[in-house]
């Protein structure tokens, strides 16, 4: 028997698949938001316990790069952490002032410490690490998260310089180097 479809019945139908869509429309777009490029420690709320400390402001490559590569180093006994991540202009600034005072001459000065708006410290891809055995292990075994020792004079000065397995660009002898080209 074929009835006919009341306006109240034609109501509920409609609330009823407008309630499935939303639902359906949730668990789809769930995944995506997960996708999003993997949060950095500090930026995200509860995101941060997701990287390795030291890591905030960091570039999110490098600081997945780090937590994993530090997850491992520790994994085998090597202590290791960070001891200079992303840094502020101020900051910058108050560091150049600093290497001034001890350098006296600007061109020796920058071998060590990057004048504010030139040093990749600022813009979020540079680490500085920790203890020596740290920064030993990471020269030796960086190159598998892409992290690589770029300056002869800075053992403790680590960038994602290199496809992770492949092997780190040769280094060159200091800041003042590379910040020429
Ligand atoms: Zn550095």
């Amino acid at each position: 028997m074929v009835g006919r479809v009341s306006g109240g019945t034609v109501k509920i139908l409609v609330l009823a698949i407008a309630a499935v869509s939303m639902m359906v429309l949730a668990l789809v777009a769930a995944p995506q938001a997960g996708a999003a490029p993997p949060p950095v420690a500090g930026q995200q709320g509860s995101a941060a316990a997701l990287t390795a400390p030291g890591t905030a402001g960091l570039r999110w490559d490098l600081a997945i790069a780090y937590t994993l590569a530090s997850t491992e180093a520790r994994a085998s006994g090597v202590p290791m952490h960070i001891t200079s991540g992303k840094r502020s202009r101020a900051q910058q600034a108050a560091l150049w002032r600093q290497g001034l005072a001890t350098y006296g001459d600007p061109a020796v000065a920058r071998r060590w410490v990057l004048p504010p708006g030139e040093s990749t410290h600022e813009t979020g891809e540079a680490i500085d690490v920790g203890p020596r055995a740290g920064a030993a292990w990471l020269q030796r075994h960086g190159a598998r998260y892409g992290l690589c020792r770029p300056f002869d004079n800075e053992w403790w000065h680590f960038e994602r310089l290199t496809v992770p397995g492949l092997p780190c660009p040769p280094r060159v002898a200091d800041a003042s180097v590379r910040s020429r080209r």
